[in-house]
């Protein structure tokens, strides 16, 4: 790690309006410490050797964050599971037109694509879940997940296998972190081998338990959570 002393922390505020409305308010300037990684500081074998490697689209946003992260992406080869977190903040971009391309790039490299709608849209220009999922692919991966919010998740194998599952029907408090808890079980679903759909529902649950939560990165769900709501959703 190298200091980055010239930058701030950012600060992050939220407004909270449930059930579908989170505005997020970034203080980043004049830059993110985040996006001051360079390609040179990065441990390739690490990379490599990792059986799974999740990179964001804000990654892409700024030199030499972008650099460093389509460098890791080259180094993975593609080799076990790589995540693309489409992840799209326009305030960190100037405008869809620089992003497409680099988007575009970092598809080829990654076999796991993970996006909501809005996400999906800028990725590949398709907002209808069945289209993007497809799009997704034809970009490059293997799997193309699209986050519905409270109207579930579309995720889509190159394979042919589909799992289109319903929400998990909760009281929303704050949809903020739902995302992360969806990739982080995720994540988990990938790894442990199982199945399309057991993986898609168990994010699924794993993401409205944070929904229906106040506090968003302290509210991830233990795998007894998710289960437990899992078992009686319908
Ligand atoms: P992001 O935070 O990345 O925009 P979403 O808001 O799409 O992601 O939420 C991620 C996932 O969390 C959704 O696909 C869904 O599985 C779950 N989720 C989010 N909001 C709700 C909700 N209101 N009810 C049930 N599940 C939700």
């Amino acid at each position: 790690m190298t200091p980055v002393p010239a930058y701030p922390t950012p600060l992050t505020f939220c407004e909270i309006h449930p059930p579908n409305h989170f505005p997020l308010y970034f203080y980043r300037r004049p830059k993110a410490p985040d996006l001051e990684i360079h390609a040179a500081e990065l441990d390739l074998d690490a990379v490599r050797a990792a059986r799974i490697f999740w990179m964001t689209g804000t990654g892409l946003s700024e030199e030499p964050s972008r650099s460093a992260t389509l460098a890791a992406l080259e180094a993975r080869a593609r080799g076990g599971i790589t995540v693309f977190d489409l992840d799209w903040r326009p305030m960190f971009w100037d405008g869809e037109a620089v992003a497409a391309p680099l988007y575009a790039k970092a598809l080829a490299h990654a076999t796991v694509a993970v996006g909501n709608t809005d996400e999906c849209a800028v990725a590949t220009g398709e907002r209808e879940p069945y289209a993007a999922a497809r799009a997704l692919l034809a970009a490059g991966v293997e799997l193309a997940v699209v986050k519905r919010g409270p109207r579930g998740v579309l995720a889509v194998h190159r394979d042919g296998t589909v799992a289109d599952v319903p929400p998990v029907a909760v009281d929303v408090v704050n949809g903020l972190g739902a995302g992360d808890a969806f990739g982080g079980a995720l994540c988990h679903g990938l790894l442990a081998g199982w199945d399309l759909e057991r993986t898609v529902r168990y994010a699924n649950a794993a993401g409205a338990v944070v929904a229906s939560r106040l506090a968003c990165s302290s509210a991830m769900p233990t795998d007894d959570e998710v289960t437990t709501l899992l078992a009686g959703a319908p």
